[in-house]
């Protein structure tokens, strides 16, 4: 755990968060500021910066990730869903702790803005 960063505050329990699902490596919260009818953030047990961190130290975690996160879409009634991994502040990272976006419930364009 990093001291510092919300998200293992959350993992902690000592951030309020509206729990959607749990893994064994993974948990799963609706988003503070929500883009979509369905915004939830899929985050790892552990602490790891970003994807690329979470694919190179622990590949199983990842694989989690993305399993509870199609759940948690077709659990609300949605087939089809965007994944999304802001990687690095110019892409849109703000907190540094890894987190999928689940969205669905709406359509979505191409490219991303
Ligand atoms: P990103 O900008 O990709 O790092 O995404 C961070 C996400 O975390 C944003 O969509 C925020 O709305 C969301 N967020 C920030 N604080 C909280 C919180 N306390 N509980 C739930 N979601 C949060
Ligand atoms: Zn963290």
């Amino acid at each position: 755990m990093s001291s510092d960063c919300l998200f293992c505050g959350i993992v902690a329990g000592q951030v309020p968060a509206s729990l959607v699902a749990e893994g064994e490596r993974v948990l799963a919260f609706t988003d503070i500021n929500p883009q979509a009818p369905t915004h939830v953030l899929v985050v790892s047990r552990e602490h790891h910066p970003d994807v690329a961190a979470l694919a190179a130290a622990d590949p199983p975690a990842l694989a989690e990730l993305v399993g509870l996160g199609q759940r948690i879409a077709r659990d609300a009634g949605h087939s089809d869903f965007r994944l999304v991994f802001n990687t690095g502040a110019d892409a849109g990272q703000s907190v540094f702790h890894v987190h999928g976006h689940v969205l669905a419930g709406r359509s979505f364009g191409w490219p991303p803005g």
